[in-house]
């Protein structure tokens, strides 16, 4: 099963110079239960294709069938409901909502989706922080929190409305050593265990070499999508 199929994608950019292809001609096939790096030199146009994987940017050619839905066919108002049923992201810079706490981020796209009973929300929210070590943090706000504790909020975030496929744009970026090993192994687990399929941009070795798979992008195309065959060791 594919959760991710892209035919011949292209997203150009206006710049001051004339278009830009940031995407230029991808074809990318990720299956159910993979881990995937997205690898590549800064400006490779590794955010933009994680993005339009996301339906957060629209592509102007090519064909994206993401998580059951055929992007390229759908309006704004269904991808934002599609996106907040179907795909988790995590981003560098945790982007929680400082204002709430941690429980109430995670809540959040849950009452946006609607898609859990209202009853059966908190306990899930609780049983994820749980799951991610969190749940003595549950009532304390962002800033409260350590940058590897936030992160794994927002991954708790990411996961509420029980989606298949989890994006992930430098998700250990902004963390020391210990809170990326420890975010890693989060990722790792979810995709042995619970059969979660994870794109992940990165430029870290170590968290390359959790992937089984790392596509190297250059100018906006892919340059090398050999199999890492990486033994976890
Ligand atoms: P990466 O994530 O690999 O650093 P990006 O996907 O962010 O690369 O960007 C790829 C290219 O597209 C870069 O040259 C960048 O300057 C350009 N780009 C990205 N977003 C925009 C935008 N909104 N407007 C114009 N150019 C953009």
């Amino acid at each position: 099963m594919t959760i991710c199929q892209l035919r011949q994608v292209r997203k150009t950019y206006a710049t001051p110079e004339g278009p830009y292809a940031a995407v230029d001609g991808i074809d990318l096939d990720v299956h159910e239960g993979e881990f995937v790096a997205i690898a590549g030199p800064s400006g490779s146009g590794k955010s933009t294709l994680l993005n339009l994987l996301a339906g957060i940017e629209r592509a102007e050619a090519g064909e994206l069938n993401v998580a059951g839905a055929a992007l390229h066919t759908m309006g704004e108002a269904a991808l934002t409901a599609w996106r907040g049923r179907h795909v988790g992201v995590v981003f560098q810079f945790f982007q929680l909502l400082p204002t709430l706490t941690a429980l109430e981020n995670v809540l959040l796209p849950m009452d946006f989706c609607g898609h859990l009973p209202r009853a059966r929300r908190t306990e899930r929210a609780l049983a994820l922080l749980g799951q991610l070590g969190l749940v003595s943090q549950a009532h304390r706000f962002p800033a409260a929190l350590s940058g590897g504790q936030q992160q794994r909020v927002a991954l708790a975030r990411a996961l509420a409305n029980e989606p298949r496929l989890l994006l992930a744009d430098e998700p250990t970026g902004n963390l020391d050593t210990a809170s990326a090993e420890s975010l890693l192994d989060l990722l790792q687990a979810l995709v042995d265990e619970q059969g979660l399929s994870v794109v992940m941009v990165t430029h870290e070795a170590a968290a390359m070499r959790r992937a089984m798979r790392c596509l190297h992008l250059r100018d906006g195309r892919v340059v090398d999508g050999a199999a890492l065959e990486q033994a976890h060791a």
